[in-house]
């Protein structure tokens, strides 16, 4: 498989070249150059298949020219080594769980295969990179944990300070390491923009190897779309084509859901959930699309003001909104909404929903008119990362698994900067001298 830029200026490059370099030189996202449909007798076997041996066969066609078969399995089973269990809530509404990687939230899922890809691209290189990550709270956690210890790979993860939960933030400032924290006096779009001008900066390219950890990189998308095959395994009726709610941000999930239906996935249509940052459902709705600064909100990992990710959705579908249409209908949720369902989910079923998963409930809940057709939203974080929210609404605190409760006792290490680039520049061109 090759892999071409959005922006089509730049010649196509490999599976590898396209992990390395995270965006294309002309500022685009890799997408692939074309999307493989998979055979019929493919999804009769898939019931009987097991979560890494789907992994494995999805993905196949995407890295077989850069990852011999033996490492992409050992990629496959080695990152993606947590259970992704299909629930049953109630009449045809099912969760697809997504939060039993070590930092539990669904981004373990790309940030583990993509730590993975490129620590075996670059030690065959021979070379030292630096990953840099913006974060508005759960890609910080999910990469920071994906790359501690690898060989030859330094992280540095922005984040806005002040605007990740506790958690989230003891989760990636207290790991040492090769992992360095830094906080920014900003907001998500802030670092974002931050990690932008750096990927844009010619000199400061020239002089150290960087690449992206963000949902941009071609390799965190990928896995995306595995656990979406998993998920209609799981439902066990070849016959059915499920409606899928997906709570959305930067995209990058819901990109990958769009992935797997071209891939041949029976999949009836998918539901864009935002919290009220809501350009990508306003923009299905009028057609036109206006990005601004991001609000915040209690589902913050979904605070994103400008998702990157819809310019490989435009990408996929020509430039056609009817065709995306077809495919995606978009929705919001407010913050009183949000901490309702949170609430009546619980009464009535007792199970706990942390804010961003309620937001694919309320999506599925909201979208999914025909009683016969199964529903699967998306729970994209464990509640008790969100434990303050969640127990205001239940009145009761979510039990915290023991992984997580440690790092609480750690002490936060972080480097703080003014919101301009000119910071981050300095700083990585001084680490690059002291190595
Ligand atoms: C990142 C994140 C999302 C949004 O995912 P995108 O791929 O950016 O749309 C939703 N929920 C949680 C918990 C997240 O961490």
């Amino acid at each position: 498989m090759r892999y071409i830029s959005t922006n089509g200026s730049t010649p196509s490059v490999s599976f590898r070249e396209a992990v390395l370099l995270g965006q294309a030189p002309d500022k685009g996202l890799f997408v692939p150059e074309g999307i493989p449909v998979f055979p019929d007798v493919f999804f009769r076997e898939l019931p009987n298949l097991s979560w890494a041996e789907i992994a494995f066969r999805v993905a196949r066609p995407y890295t077989e020219n850069d990852l011999p078969d033996d490492t992409l399995w050992s990629i496959i089973t080695d990152a993606l080594n947590f259970n992704i269990p299909l629930i049953h809530l109630h009449d045809q509404c099912h969760i697809l769980e997504l939060f039993h990687g070590p930092t539990l939230a669904f981004k373990d899922v790309g940030a583990r295969f993509m730590a993975r890809c490129l620590a075996y691209f670059t030690a065959k290189q021979g070379e030292k990179i630096t990953i840099l990550v913006a974060t508005s709270g759960d890609t910080g956690s999910a990469v920071a944990n994906g790359f501690l210890g690898v060989e030859g790979v330094d992280v540095v993860i922005l984040y806005p300070k002040g605007k990740v939960s506790e958690l989230q933030e003891k989760q990636f400032t207290t790991l040492g390491e090769n992992i360095t924290a830094v906080e920014i006096d900003g907001t998500f779009d802030d670092c974002q923009r931050i990690v932008k001008s750096a990927f844009a900066d010619d000199y400061l390219c020239s002089r150290i190897n960087i690449s992206s950890a963000n949902s941009i990189n071609i390799a965190r998308l990928l896995p995306q779309s595995f656990y979406y095959f998993y998920a209609w395994a799981q439902l066990g009726n070849p016959e059915v084509k499920p409606v899928i709610s997906v709570p959305s941000g930067n995209f990058g999930n819901l990109t990958s859901g769009l992935m797997a239906k071209k891939m041949g996935l029976p999949v009836a249509g998918f539901v864009a959930a935002t919290n009220i940052n809501k350009v990508v459902p306003e923009y299905l709705e009028t057609g036109v699309y206006t990005p601004r600064p991001s609000i915040q909100t209690i589902a913050n990992a979904m605070d994103v003001g400008d998702p990157s990710n819809l310019a490989r959705i435009r990408h996929m579908y020509d430039n056609n909104i009817h065709e995306i249409r077809r495919d995606v209908t978009g929705c919001s949720f407010e913050e009183q909404e949000i901490r309702n369902t949170i609430r009546k989910v619980y009464l009535n079923t007792g199970y706990m929903l942390d804010p961003h998963s309620a937001i694919g409930y309320l999506g599925l809940i909201t979208k999914q008119k025909d009683e016969d057709t199964p529903g699967i939203f998306l729970a994209t974080a464990h509640p008790a990362k969100f434990n303050d929210v969640v127990a205001e609404e239940t009145g009761e605190l979510p039990d915290i698994p023991k992984r997580l409760a440690k790092c609480m006792n750690r002490e936060k290490q972080t480097i703080r900067m003014g919101n301009d680039y000119g910071e981050l520049k300095d700083f990585l061109l001084q680490t690059k001298k002291e190595m």
